[in-house]
């Protein structure tokens, strides 16, 4: 099952997203995302918790 982050459901207007299937790596790759282009060096628990909720199963559009 993959998975999405998109980064506009945290920092609003941001249109990065991250894909992928396991989520410890797709975390990791968002919190360098955060640090790059957020200028975010050291996530607070709170920011963690909200990408955690901002996760979401990628919808696949097959009927
Ligand atoms: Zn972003």
């Amino acid at each position: 099952m993959t998975k999405e982050l998109r980064c506009d459901d945290v920092f609003s207007g941001c249109a990065y997203v991250s894909v992928g299937s396991d989520i410890r790596a797709l975390m990791a790759e968002y919190m360098v995302h955060v640090r790059d282009v957020h200028r975010v060096t050291s996530p607070t628990p709170e920011l963690r918790i909200q990408a955690m909720v901002a996760v979401r199963e990628r919808q696949a559009h097959m009927d």
